[in-house]
């Protein structure tokens, strides 16, 4: 459909035998984060985005909201404020670039898909995306607009043959996480889990710092990164097929 983008066979799945830390992520050149708030590139994905910009990858961010809805530090102009810590934010974790749309934050689901869907594809044309790098496609928080946002990225990475790697949390972590929070965290089983790496949590502490309007103290982030330690799940919500590959 799209010449500019080139199915990139994932790389480092079964009989991996290295150590190598972050071997499991797969050799994509350039990765477009589609993420629904500003915020979620670095609470959620930060030490994923650092991950892959140590290995060498180009990272480019697009947001679908300007996540004016937030409860925290609400005033007329928290859109505004919170562009400009998107914008520091996915500087400190070495993105490229960033792309933030207008849709209404905690009603993405409303938006037209096709909407959505020809601005996931157009970004990535541009970027020249081998892969997408997403929240898994519970939302994690159970939040809808991760979950429309997420719903995109896998409908333009199935059309375009491009992968879809989704974030998770491990089963174990997620419960914790609703019995002390009371948040309808979502994790996988581990037979779930498609990708497991030890991360490097400093540019994402940075990056989280980037957003003082959410990255409250008292707040959930802190609990969910204590009880994930220095790993991260990942898991294929689209695998790009390969001629060999068949079926
Ligand atoms: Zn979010």
């Amino acid at each position: 459909m799209t010449p500019t983008l080139k199915p990139e066979r994932p790389s480092g799945s079964p009989g991996a035998t290295r150590r190598e830390p972050l071997a499991g992520l797969p050799d994509w050149h350039t990765v477009l984060v589609v993420v629904a708030h500003p915020d979620d590139e670095s609470f959620g994905l930060g030490a994923i985005i650092d991950a892959f910009v140590r290995r060498g990858s180009q990272v480019d961010v697009l947001c679908f909201t300007q996540g004016e809805a937030s409860t925290l530090g609400a005033s007329a102009s928290l859109a505004t404020i919170r562009a400009d810590e998107l914008q520091k934010a996915a500087s400190a974790l070495g993105a490229r670039s960033t792309s933030l749309m207008r849709h209404p934050d905690g009603a993405l689901r409303a938006v037209d898909t096709a909407q959505l869907d020809e601005e996931v594809a157009g970004a990535a044309r541009d970027a020249g995306a081998d892969g997408l790098l997403v929240f898994d496609d519970s939302g994690v928080t159970g939040h809808p607009d991760h979950i429309a946002a997420t719903a995109s990225a896998v409908r333009v990475g199935a059309a375009l043959n491009v992968g879809v790697l989704a974030w998770t949390l491990s089963g174990s972590v997620a419960a914790q996480l609703r019995i002390e929070t009371g948040v309808p965290f979502h994790g996988e089983p581990e037979d779930a889990v498609d990708i497991s790496v030890v991360v490097d949590r400093t540019r994402q502490r940075v990056a989280i710092a980037c957003h003082p309007s959410q990255a409250v103290p008292g707040s959930v982030l802190w609990r969910r990164l204590e009880l994930q330690g220095d790993v991260e799940l990942l898991r294929w919500l689209n695998h790009p097929s390969t001629p060999e590959e068949g079926a």
